[in-house]
């Protein structure tokens, strides 16, 4: 299916799983919706400055469950488009309550710079607010999302920020992780909502899932060969082997990626 869209740009990874890319922002954001036999899940809404809902309609007409990665702003964006959604208990009250830790001024700034395509009227800097709502559930470590031939495990992968998940696709062996794992731009784990010490758990527990054909970040390049994992597992012992899981130590950079604690 070929979707010409202003704003979103549309990959088919597969003929039931599309990356739906924002690559106008400079935090190049992916969301990605899966098709099962009965329901699709969408993981992820992106930023916001768009309607992602525009998107995924014209890709299919099951009904979509909403997974949330995590709830960052660039993450969120669309989730007040679905009825849907499911979140971590770890970032259930971000979801509901709101943000903490950044002004939404620097919120406001951080969505609006560095944006090289033409964004839509109904988007203002000036009076962005974030997604806000209570989820429909939640999400735990081992839940299985049943889409008929296709079984989604979820795995709670924190660090990032406390109720970070990635999503297993046994059918297609795609791992999706969201802000725990991508490349070109450090991994931040240097929030006082977040942890080095389980970033490097959540790298170690992601680097032992059999049977990975291709790993999806949340950001830039879309789409990593396997082998980043055995990179994440060697990050993972380096750092702890020389005492540099913990925060301040700056930005440690490996063979695909970098962390920033
Ligand atoms: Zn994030
Ligand atoms: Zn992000």
């Amino acid at each position: 299916m070929n979707i010409t869209d202003p704003w979103f740009t549309v990959t088919a990874i597969t003929p039931d799983t599309f990356a739906i890319s924002e690559y106008g922002h400079w935090e190049k954001v992916h969301s990605f919706l899966l098709l099962g036999d009965h329901k699709a899940v969408l993981i992820d809404t992106g930023l916001g400055i768009d309607n992602i809902k525009r998107v995924t309609d014209q890709l299919t007409n099951l009904p979509i469950d909403v997974i949330t990665t995590h709830v960052h702003v660039d993450h969120i964006g669309s989730h007040g488009q679905f009825e849907r959604i499911f979140v971590h208990e770890g970032d259930r009250d971000w979801l509901v309550h709101g943000i903490q830790g950044l002004t939404i001024e620097q919120i406001r700034k951080d969505m609006s710079r560095d944006i090289t395509k033409p964004v839509p009227d109904s988007f203002d800097p000036s009076s962005f607010e974030p997604f806000r709502g209570a989820p429909a559930g939640l999400l735990h470590h081992g839940d299985v999302i049943d889409l008929g031939t296709r079984k989604l495990t979820i795995y709670h992968t924190p660090g990032h920020s406390p109720g970070h998940v990635s999503v297993f696709d046994h059918l297609r062996g795609f791992l999706f992780t969201g802000d725990l794992l991508y490349d070109e731009t450090p991994i931040y784990a240097f929030y006082p909502s977040t942890s080095p010490e389980d970033l490097v758990r959540s790298l170690q527990e992601i680097a032992d899932i059999p049977g990975v054909t291709m790993v999806y970040g949340s950001h830039n390049t879309l789409g990593l060969e396997p082998g980043i994992l055995d990179e994440a597992r060697s990050a993972a012992a380096y750092l702890l082997r020389h005492n540099l899981v913990s925060f301040g130590t700056g930005i440690h950079t490996f063979n695909g990626f970098s962390v920033q604690f």
